[in-house]
């Protein structure tokens, strides 16, 4: 057996190997030191020929899929070897062979699976400069490919669809790409696999193979020079892993990354699209908001929207089309949802009938789903908008297939397949007639006992049955000598001792026989169903996509009806027109509609970028976020929180916001933003939103105000990038710009003063901020009243000094200076700010110390002024 073992496992060195033992998977040597490990179970040890005990631990069969999970979940490659001829007939040993490796990406146990998620492999070539990529979800048949020539479009790819392993050939671990920070970032497993994997050939004919076509043209991939190799060689890593049909993997679709809105992946996180910033939760997220979907084929799909806004006005225009028709024909809708609320995760039920792991039970949640369709389907006949009628006439009905499992299969089944009770009655002669045997013999067996109990004399005579000795007599003590002599006892108990007699036998052989017969039959017959319905495979496909479709657009259409989302107009132009914009999110969070809704205006020419200013808290950042988020929902094809809205269409969303640690890849805060910022100025574009959130901040004030304000230029400089920006900042020296670029606007959130207090307006209103309230915000967040107040006295002795002459004086670079006045502004200064540029002199210090009454003060007020001489004398201030 261990002989067996070893020869099994070299061939699968990168796996752990479950070894299947009576009713256990057992795992040897290293494979036993992690997976105890891991999974917290007892080491033992074997004795196996070798002067050590091998290590050994084990898990139960039937618990396998939890065990089995979390392996996987930790980046682990299980292969199961299972016995695959019955332990009874094996002569010698039993034979065994591995039946499937399970990889990260490939775990598809529905009790791990989150439904309203894809489960994503992705394969990723790297061949000379450009990137294939190819895309596959096995639970469901999804199967994409793609291509590009920059790694930055690679990343996007990659955090657009956050796969859950991905393979690659060797040469793009030497193409620079950082996959160990984003093995580390993402938590994907990542593997190299071997050449020939990848080797052109091999790849095209796996791929001619598995969709049956002379030609890949056919296909429509043959311009993908590197995505057939990505593609080809995620097949055929599938078929090596899975060993199990991959019919549902029944087209191979192609897409060009240009086709959407390109999101990086700390725009994702920033604008909170799925999940939440802090807590990675999808409450509290814009998919949060938008899915009322019914079922967990539309979940998964309205998330794909979310994940890739559209660029195209047409394809918007249509979505938008349906969304309004589902929003008007509202009493259509609730019909339509109610439908749906009864209709299963068909893709994922077709995966498992393909890998024909579907269980009798699965049948028939597939049928009740199928009953849902005619409905559906009548309900969307009256529908007039182009995307709606294409739905309605993608759905078939099905009814062939519903009326199959109808006809074929009880109306509750068991979960198991071999142990009968599947096929209804009528259906097959056969089944009626073993079923007849079965039933019958019951009565054959009633008539046998009451016979020898008349022919004995035994009043309690009894006819049994148990699995080891199948059909038997019983007789109490007490009758014991009553027994003919043609009984042959087979067991003795306490009180009663078991017969068997030849008559009795042969009925057992009768009815037992039946019955075997029947549980295997009914297993063919069934088995034969699920083959039938995979034959249809495409047709379920495509129907389960469109009734995904109508439940994306139908739940886009309830979430406008119920939060007051007017259609958005959609433009080319630029313009972004948004009137009483609400952020979708934290509307929500806010009771009693407290939401105060702003306006947006951004354009190509004078309104490209927005300095905005404002207190700590104002709602800067939540005003940025929402106007991104409007521009991103109406892109999807979704209704907006406003009332009124233009929306020109942007190529992509950059956000940078907030200060961000990235210990995990050993970078600095600053270091971070920076990036980040580098990151956006390479790959934004003119026709892209930038949403900046306190560029600067991380550094010491001089460099930070210097980047920002070299920052402001560059954007708004349509030589340069000439991008629509709203950029929040602290600084308020920057609001200078607005007499000094054409396109460059101040505006303010406008709070209220109450003696030491503010009243927090939430309002926007054109023009810069006076001050930035930190400290009153400071005293609202619980600092320590003895630090407010020393904090007020600070901020009281660095305000006699007035930098603004200075950021006054300073001219624009590479820009017409505008000759007009500046607009209408509140005072700018952050008096916070003031001495910040200027540098002391020593002999300042000197005069400072000299003046100084040492008798008179504290010892905190001697630290803290040792403490400003030294940083004057530092020039940090
Ligand atoms: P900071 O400068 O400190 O980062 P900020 O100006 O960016 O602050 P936000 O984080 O946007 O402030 O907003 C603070 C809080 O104010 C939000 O969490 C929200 O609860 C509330 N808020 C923001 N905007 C509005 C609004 N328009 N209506 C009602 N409440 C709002």
């Amino acid at each position: 057996m261990m002989q067996q073992y070893m020869e099994t496992k070299k061939e699968y060195k990168d796996c752990i190997l479950f070894y299947r033992l009576g009713d256990f998977y057992e795992m040897f040597f290293d494979d036993a030191l992690t997976a105890s490990k891991e999974l917290e179970i007892t080491l033992t040890g074997k004795n196996c020929g070798l002067e050590e005990r091998a290590p050994m631990c084990g898990v139960p069969y039937h618990a396998v899929d939890s065990y089995l999970s979390r392996l996987v979940e930790k980046g682990y490659k299980v292969a199961i070897c299972e016995q695959v001829e019955d332990p009874k007939q094996a002569k010698g040993i039993v034979k065994r062979e591995v039946i499937r490796i399970v990889t990260p990406g490939t775990n598809i146990d529905s009790m791990t699976m989150d439904e309203t998620k894809n489960q994503y492999i992705m394969s990723i070539v790297f061949d000379a400069g450009r990137y294939g990529v190819s895309i596959a979800d096995v639970s469901t048949g999804d199967y994409f490919v793609t291509e590009t020539d920059s790694a930055t479009k690679l990343f996007d790819e990659i955090y657009k669809f956050a796969p859950s392993e991905i393979i690659c050939n060797e040469a793009l671990y030497v193409s620079g790409i950082q996959l160990e920070d984003l093995k580390n970032r993402m938590q994907v497993a990542i593997s190299a696999l071997d050449a020939w994997y990848f080797d052109e050939d091999l790849c095209k004919k796996a791929l001619r193979e598995h969709f049956q076509v002379s030609s890949l043209e056919s296909l429509g991939v043959a311009d993908y020079e590197c995505g057939v190799i990505a593609s080809g060689a995620l097949l055929q890593y599938l078929i090596e892993t899975q060993k199990t049909s991959l019919a549902h993997l029944t087209k191979l679709t192609t897409y060009s990354t240009g086709k959407y809105m390109v999101l990086d992946s700390s725009t994702r996180r920033n604008l909170e699209l799925c999940e939440t910033l802090r807590e990675k939760q999808k409450r509290g997220s814009l998919l949060w908001v938008l899915d009322k979907t019914r079922t967990a084929m539309g979940a998964r799909l309205l998330r794909k929207y979310v994940e890739q806004p559209l660029i195209d006005k047409e394809e918007i225009t249509k979505r938008l089309d349906a969304v309004e028709e589902l929003l008007k024909e509202s009493i259509s809708r609730e019909e339509i949802r109610e439908y749906l609320s009864s209709v299963y995760d068909l893709e994922r039920l077709v995966g498992k009938i393909s890998y024909q792991s579907a269980n009798p039970r699965d049948l028939t949640a597939f049928k009740a789903s199928l009953a849902m369709l005619p409905h559906i389907r009548c309900i969307m006949g009256d529908m007039k908008s182009p995307l709606l009628k294409n739905l309605y006439n993608e759905i078939d009905p099905l009814e062939d297939l519903c009326d199959l499992v109808e006809r074929a299969i009880v109306e509750e089944p068991p979960f198991a397949m071999k142990e009968g009770g599947i096929i209804r009655d009528g259906y097959h002669e056969e089944v009626d007639r073993l079923r007849k045997a079965k039933t019958d013999g019951k009565t054959w067996l009633a008539e046998l006992e009451q016979k020898e109990r008349e022919k004995t004399g035994i009043k309690n005579l009894r006819i049994k049955y148990n699995k080891v000795f199948g059909y038997y007599l019983e007789v109490t003590n007490s009758f014991k000598n009553m027994v003919p002599d043609y009984y042959t006892r087979k067991q003795t108990l306490t009180n009663a001792e078991r017969y068997i007699i030849p008559e009795l036998k042969d009925l057992e052989d009768l009815i037992l026989g039946a019955e075997d017969k029947l549980y295997a039959l009914e297993y063919e017959l069934y088995c034969d169903v699920r083959n039938r319905i995979a034959d249809e495979i495409v047709r379920i496909q495509t129907t389960a996509k469109a009734v995904a479709a109508v439940d994306a657009f139908a739940s886009l259409a309830l979430v406008a009806e119920r939060n007051h989302y007017v259609r958005p107009k959609i433009n080319e132009k630029g313009t972004i027109d948004i009137k009483d914009g609400r952020h979708p999110v934290v509307e929500m969070m806010i009771p009693n509609h407290m939401f105060i809704a702003n306006d947006t205006y951004l354009d190509d020419r004078k309104n490209r970028v927005s300095i905005i200013t404002g207190p700590n808290m104002a709602g800067k950042s939540t005003y940025m976020r929402q106007t991104a988020l409007i521009v991103l929902m109406a892109q999807i094809g979704s209704f907006v929180p406003a009332s009124q809205a233009n929306i020109g269409l942007v190529d992509r969303i950059f956000t940078r916001v907030g200060a961000s640690d990235d210990l995990a890849s050993g970078q600095s805060t600053f270091m971070v933003e920076m990036t980040e910022v580098a990151n956006i100025l390479r790959n934004a574009t003119s026709k892209s939103l930038l949403v900046l959130d306190e560029i600067g901040r991380g550094t010491s004030t001089f460099d930070g105000l210097s980047i920002a304000w070299a920052v402001v230029e560059h954007i708004s400089n349509a030589r340069l990038l000439g991008a629509k920006t709203l950029f929040a900042t602290h600084y308020h020296e920057l609001t200078e710009l607005e007499g000094k670029i054409d396109s460059v606007n101040n505006y303010c959130i406008a709070v209220k003063e109450k003696g030491d207090d503010i009243v927090f307006l939430r309002k926007i209103v054109k023009g810069g901020a006076d001050r930035s309230y930190g400290i009153q915000v400071a005293k609202l967040a619980g600092v320590p009243e003895t630090v407010i107040t020393r904090a007020r006295e600070i901020s009281e002795e660095l305000s006699d000094a007035d930098i603004t002459t200075r950021v006054r004086q300073m001219s624009v670079q590479g820009q017409e200076t505008k000759g007009k006045e500046k607009s209408q502004k509140l005072d700018v200064v952050d008096m916070a700010q003031i001495s910040l540029f200027d540098t002391a002199s020593d002999h300042d210090v000197i005069e400072e110390l000299k003046s100084m009454d040492i008798s008179r003060m504290t010892p905190m007020d001697a630290m803290n002024t040792l403490y400003q001489l030294q940083n004057k004398l530092n020039n940090r201030w």
